[in-house]
């Protein structure tokens, strides 16, 4: 534990300490709330766990973590013990419990100490990711505001919370696991206050289980659950999108105050160019070629797939994707991450390696958001993370949306039901599923709308997000009235 590096003496700015749950969907986001609470003028302290620091400054070099004047990093534990293969996403129940259970002493210990350092002004404000909610004790023993920032959608934030109402109608835990297979899903859940046409299956993941003790149910329920206490929660997300899912956060006392500041990638594109524009927190190396080989490609031409940086699925599944690109005959950018295939290295048929090597390329890691926003990009094949969710609105890009887990069950629904700019394809994945949907969606009618419409979400988020907009008086009104000092 500690901090890298100290500031100026006498340094009388605001000073927040920026905490991220430890994966990289989560960092991302607490980064670029970090660099404009710098942009600002806070003094900030991001904090990593030494897991990603060490891989940080494995993938990126030293240079990543070093810090720029007035933006420090350092590090806290994360209470795991150390693994074998130190480059992959680590397991989220282990880690949700680990740093729910050990994290607390070590960010106490880390505030006294920056603190007691004359080189660094002190802690004025706490802004933790909302899974680190333990950091509410230590904020508050030291009478600081604290804001949580949700990196997620605020209609899995109430997913999470109607847990309590899914079991207070018997339908939840499930009676048997025969339920996760015979319908039972796909049940009509009325009356969920801020949420539309959900049904079961539609709720994040972790709630379907048999046992009643789940862990990762009642860690989601708590941690969600501690939002209240917090002075402010950011929501990386905006309102003509989420509006009503916001009020419902609000006016269930989820939230004393949400401040919606999304989409943050355009937010943060705001910023004018500074040593911090060039602190970058991704924990693969990105691989650059992938936008050198959409340069030549024809506008709208290219199926961009990609799962995130959690999701794993077994090989079989992945050959199915594999043949169903194969099969549609379309060019792709296919990201395979080095940890994507449960348990193993992916292995693909050397037919489909020969069936497309004129027309598909294949990495392990790419700039996601320069590459949503390549012109040659005409549809995305996603898990429906939340960043990946709000990426492909911000490139105006339509997706086919296989969800994974947690979450992302329910940006696939409001994706495909909501706001038009989506397809799902089943759990159950199919080379001709997958083949079909991409022929839809790149060239019937179907497809068409909603190009029409991811467009026109794009036109809403950068109205949010630019000087005036909506999300920018956001992040003025919550440094006025949240993080600034009162005197
Ligand atoms: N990402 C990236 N390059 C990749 C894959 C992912 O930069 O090759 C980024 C992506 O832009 C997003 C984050 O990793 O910001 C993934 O977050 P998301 O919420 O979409 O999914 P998760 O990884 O948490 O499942």
């Amino acid at each position: 534990m500690g901090s890298l590096g100290g500031g100026a003496q006498g340094d009388s700015r605001p000073h927040a300490v920026c905490l991220p749950y430890p994966a990289q969907g989560h960092i991302t986001p607490m980064l670029n709330v970090a660099k404009l609470l710098h942009a600002r003028g806070f003094h900030v302290t991001f904090v990593n766990t030494e897991y990603n620091h060490a891989r940080l400054v494995r993938t990126r070099g030293a240079a990543a973590v070093a810090g720029v004047p007035g933006f420090r990093f350092a590090t806290i534990p994360d209470g795991l013990p150390p693994s074998e293969d130190d480059d992959v996403t680590q397991d989220i129940p282990s880690l949700c419990k680990s740093t729910t259970e050990t994290c607390l002493g070590p960010f106490r210990r880390l505030l006294a100490e920056l603190n007691d350092d004359p080189a660094h002004p002190p802690v004025t404000c706490v802004v933790s990711d909302v899974v680190m909610g333990f950091s509410i004790d230590a904020a508050k023993e030291l009478g600081l505001p604290y804001v949580q920032l949700w990196t997620a959608s605020t209609i899995s934030f109430l997913g999470y919370q109607h847990y309590r109402l899914l079991m207070s109608r018997g339908l939840a835990p499930l009676k048997d696991a025969e339920q996760l297979t015979n319908g039972f899903l796909d049940t009509a859940v009325d009356d969920v206050p801020g949420l539309r046409s959900m049904r079961f299956r539609d709720f994040p993941s972790f709630i379907r289980t048999t046992d009643p003790d789940e862990f990762m149910v009642h860690y989601v329920l708590k941690e969600t659950g501690r939002s209240a206490g917090a002075s402010a929660v950011i929501v990386n997300t905006f309102g003509e999108l989420e509006g009503e899912a916001v009020a419902a956060m609000e006016s269930l006392g989820l939230a004393r105050k949400v401040y919606t500041l999304g989409p943050l990638p355009l937010l943060a594109r705001e910023d004018p160019p500074t040593p911090r524009s060039s602190i970058s927190l991704s924990l693969w190396k990105e691989q650059a070629e992938c936008l050198r080989w959409l340069d030549g490609r024809e506008p709208g031409a290219v199926v961009y797939v990609n799962f995130g940086s959690i999701t794993v699925m077994t090989n079989e599944q992945l050959v199915e994707f594999a043949w169903g690109l194969a099969n549609s005959g379309r060019q792709f950018l296919w990201i395979i991450r080095r940890d994507l295939v449960k348990g193993d290295s992916a292995v693909l048929p050397p037919e489909f390696l020969a069936a497309t090597a004129d027309r598909g390329l294949m990495a392990s890691w790419c700039p996601q958001q320069e590459v949503l926003d390549h012109p040659a990009v005409g549809a995305f094949l996603t898990h429906s993370g939340w960043n990946s969710t709000l990426e492909a609105m911000c490139g105006g890009v339509p997706v086919i949306s296989w969800p994974f887990f947690a979450d992302q069950q329910t940006n696939c629904r409001y994706q495909c039901n909501e706001w038009g700019v989506g397809m799902e394809i089943d759990a159950n994945v199919r080379r001709d599923a997958v083949a079909g949907l991409i022929t839809e969606l790149m060239e019937g009618e179907q497809g068409k709308e909603m190009r029409r419409k991811a467009r026109e979400w794009r036109d809403k988020a950068i109205e949010a997000a630019k000087p005036g907009g909506a999300s920018h008086r956001n992040l003025d009104e919550l440094v006025r009235d949240v993080l600034l000092p009162k005197n």
